[in-house]
């Protein structure tokens, strides 16, 4: 697709109050393939002024026909499910097979599910001798990272559309285009002008903007906790509502008596899909010491399969960063037993499938986020230290669980501090609440619980 040289704001492309432009590079051969403007506090004001414009009439549009605008949105998305694919394949570097089954396919099966819980979800409610009435926050200030492009975007703007808010997006500044492609197909279902409007640009002006302007009334980040944090505080000082969806470390944990073979391969496949950026990959895998060698064994050949059809990272920073984590490993004393601290290609940011051995809970790449395609082996003793070492990072995303016994799996993924826990390889569920305990976050996207986040509660006595 080609780039849009302005910014979407109160239902048409405008031209930025600035000169700047920010390139989008293809991370897989390291070209330029278009620009797009480096949006400003200027353009943030006015596309936060054209949603609030437009917030009154959105807020009092029936559910039926907010959902009837939303179905269109997840009509034209379906429709242009293959420029969605080649678009983040070109800005991401993802496989085209990936985009196509998870890039383009999940999104729309996310609009979908909103295009149905706009027109179904109960608004209203009677307690006692009071009517409760669930009505839009307002307008939504909505900074989206670069991993998953397109279903960030729509996990934040379907709820927000559907619950009936207006929305400014601004969008990682590696990831543009589908931002744009998104705003065309917004356009071409007939959303009312000013509802949905985006502002591309860099995160520490575009994105500092958003979280700081006063017409905003909730900002909903994804990203890093370093920006999370930094987020919340803005939002806190201005007593705004915040939603934050940020790191993970998550846990795999293999119980003794699991199928160990299907446990690590799903476990690897896991880790090295996205090319290992994905906030809830499984980027720990614990293993009973009695099956560690095996485990390291099966791990090692399953990331070898992985080498030449793995995707590269997204930049050349992020490649840097991926590989630094890679030889802190090393340092620490964990043993490579797949993959390699120097990258594969001279052309384009690959980082080689990754696996350490003896890894212990203290060492670096056990506790930071590494967000490249790298998995740590760690062994435990017994279950108590199983949980010990699953709980023992300051993040709680997601996680797995292996047992034969399912009722014991279950069992352990109730003492997990994690917002959402795969029992012997449980499917994504687009429906299900996503979101962190401890400092993953605050607030759940997906399905009903996705919705409520941009509701607020209001009673009437009679
Ligand atoms: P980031 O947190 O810097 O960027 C995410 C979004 O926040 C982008 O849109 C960016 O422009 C914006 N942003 C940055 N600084 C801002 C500021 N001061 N005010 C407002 N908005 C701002 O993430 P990144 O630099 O793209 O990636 C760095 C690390 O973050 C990764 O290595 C990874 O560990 C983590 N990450 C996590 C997720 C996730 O889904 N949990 C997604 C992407 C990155």
């Amino acid at each position: 697709m080609k780039a849009h040289d302005g910014m979407y704001i109160d239902g048409a492309w405008r031209p930025a109050a600035g000169q700047d432009v920010i390139e989008v590079v293809n991370p897989a051969d390291e070209q330029v393939i278009g620009t797009v403007p480096a949006g400003t506090a200027a353009d943030v004001d006015t596309a936060v002024r054209a949603a609030r414009a437009a917030l009154p009439g959105w807020t009092a549009t029936p559910p039926a026909e907010r959902a009837a605008r939303l179905t269109a949105l997840r009509d034209v998305l379906d429709a242009r499910r293959d420029e969605i694919a080649e678009t983040v394949t070109a800005e991401l570097g993802a496989p085209l097979k990936f985009s196509q089954a998870v890039h383009a396919a999940v999104p729309i099966a996310v609009a979908g599910s909103y295009a149905e819980l706009a027109g179904t979800y109960a608004f209203e409610e009677k307690v006692g001798n009071s009517t409760v009435y669930q009505e839009p926050i307002g307008v939504v200030g909505a900074i989206t990272p670069w991993n998953y492009p397109l279903h960030q975007i729509v996990a934040k703007a379907a709820p927000a559309l559907a619950a009936g808010c207006a929305i400014v997006l601004k969008p990682a500044e590696n990831t543009p285009l589908v931002a744009q492609l998104f705003a065309e197909a917004v356009h071409e279902a007939g959303l009312p002008a000013g509802v949905f409007n985006l502002v591309t640009g860099l995160g520490p002006v575009a994105g500092q903007a958003l979280a700081e302007h006063p017409g905003v009334d909730l900002v909903s980040f994804t990203g890093s906790t370093a920006v999370g944090r930094h987020i919340a505080s803005i939002a806190g000082a201005a007593v705004k509502k915040v939603a934050l969806e940020l790191g993970g470390k998550s846990a795999n944990v293999i119980l003794p008596d699991a199928d160990l073979a299907k446990a690590v391969n799903v476990g690897v496949a896991n880790v090295m899909s996205n090319s290992g950026q994905t906030c809830s990959a499984w980027t720990r895998m614990l293993v009973h010491r009695d099956r560690y060698d095996e485990a390291v064994e099966l791990a090692a050949q399953a990331a070898a399969k992985y080498g030449e059809r793995i995707g590269p990272v997204v930049s050349a920073r992020q490649q840097e960063r991926v590989l630094g984590y890679i030889g802190k490993g090393v340092a620490e004393g964990a043993r490579l037993v797949a993959g390699s601290a120097e990258p594969p290609r001279e052309t384009g940011y690959f980082v080689s499938p990754t696996v350490f051995a003896e890894v212990t809970p203290d060492m670096t790449i056990a506790q930071e986020e590494i967000f490249g395609p790298v998995l740590s082996v760690l062994r435990y003793e017994d279950e108590e230290d199983a949980l010990r070492i699953a709980n023992g990072t300051v993040y709680g995303l997601a996680g797995a669980v292996w047992a034969g016994d399912e009722a014991r799996a279950v069992a352990f993924a109730r003492r997990m501090d994690t917002g959402q826990v795969d029992i012997n390889g449980g499917r994504f569920n687009p429906l299900a609440p996503f979101g962190g305990y401890k400092q993953s976050g605050v607030g759940r996207e997906l399905g009903a619980h996705g919705l409520a986040e941009y509701l607020q509660t209001k009673s009437l006595q009679f």
